[in-house]
């Protein structure tokens, strides 16, 4: 069930006071999709540049985060998406956050998690939150019209694996993109708990992004002198899929989102 959020005013305790040495991020929207995870538009209060794959770093406070941002560098605001880590430093802070609180946010935007030019075939491997880069590269792409040209098209090939639908936030959007632009957008979304009452209905792939990447490689033909594989997110998923990638001769990168 999302709850989207419109109330006005931000928590208002000091530690919450973003860091007045960098530029304020607004929130704008806050789209709550389950109880631990949410989507959220900023508004940065200067121009950020960025690169699509990249992160930024917001604060609140002195406690500060890296986040990879699901928006193109095309959009108006920073879409982020965000998982609540329970007993973690800041998590719990953003989710007390409300339309209009503010966050600082790092003038500069990090990261090398970025579309591989050279490469026409793009295989993306990614858990929950961990989509957010390959949602940036394939926003851009197509705004900026790529797939138009004939001759250098790409094509990005999406694995997305959650434990339940409802953590699937962007499914309607890369099915929808999937079917528009199906020589360019080839989507596999899959659960990893298909018995479980949560995902009642659900008729699509099963099984966790590493167990069934392989499987899709072989399915989609991909040529191993002209694909890069993205991993990111969960970082037993991207363990293992290095494991198994690299040394076959794989092209691989990849974006850990926290250390176990
Ligand atoms: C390059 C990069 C990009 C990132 N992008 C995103 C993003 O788009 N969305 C997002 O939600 N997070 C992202 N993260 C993780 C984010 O930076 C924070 O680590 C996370 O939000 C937890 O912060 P916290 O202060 O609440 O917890 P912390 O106090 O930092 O962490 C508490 C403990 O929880 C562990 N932990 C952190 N995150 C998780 C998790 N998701 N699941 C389980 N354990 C965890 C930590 O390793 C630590 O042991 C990214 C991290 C990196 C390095």
């Amino acid at each position: 069930m999302v709850e989207v959020r419109t109330d006005a005013g931000q928590a208002g305790t000091p530690e919450l006071t973003p860091n007045p040495a960098f530029p304020t991020a607004r929130l704008v929207e806050r789209r709550d999709m389950t109880e631990d995870l949410m989507v959220i538009k900023l508004e940065v209060s200067e121009k950020f540049d960025f690169k699509p794959g990249q992160y930024c770093t917001l604060g609140l406070g002195k406690i500060e985060r890296a986040y990879s941002i699901v928006s193109a560098p095309y959009e108006k605001y920073l879409e982020i998406f965000v998982e609540l880590v329970p007993d973690g430093e800041l998590t719990p802070k953003m989710w007390d956050l409300k339309t209009g609180g503010l966050m600082s946010v790092r003038p500069r935007a990090k990261g090398i998690f970025t579309k591989d030019k050279k490469m026409h075939h793009h295989f993306m491997l990614s858990t929950v939150t961990g989509l957010a880069p390959s949602m940036s590269m394939v926003r851009q792409y197509l705004h900026d019209g790529g797939h138009e040209g004939s001759e250098e098209k790409q094509v990005f090939y999406i694995m997305y694996g959650a434990s339940y639908i409802d953590e699937l936030t962007y499914d309607v959007e890369l099915q929808e993109l999937a079917e528009k632009h199906p020589d360019v957008v080839k989507f596999v979304p899959t659960i990893s708990r298909p018995t479980e009452s949560r995902n009642d209905g659900w008729t699509g792939a099963t099984g966790r992004v590493n167990t069934i990447a392989e499987e899709y490689l072989e399915k989609f033909s991909l040529p191993k002198d002209d694909t890069k594989v993205y991993a990111c997110g969960h970082p037993g998923m991207i363990e293992d899929m290095k494991e198994k990638l690299s040394p076959e001769g794989w092209n691989f990168i990849e974006e850990r989102f926290w250390k176990p």
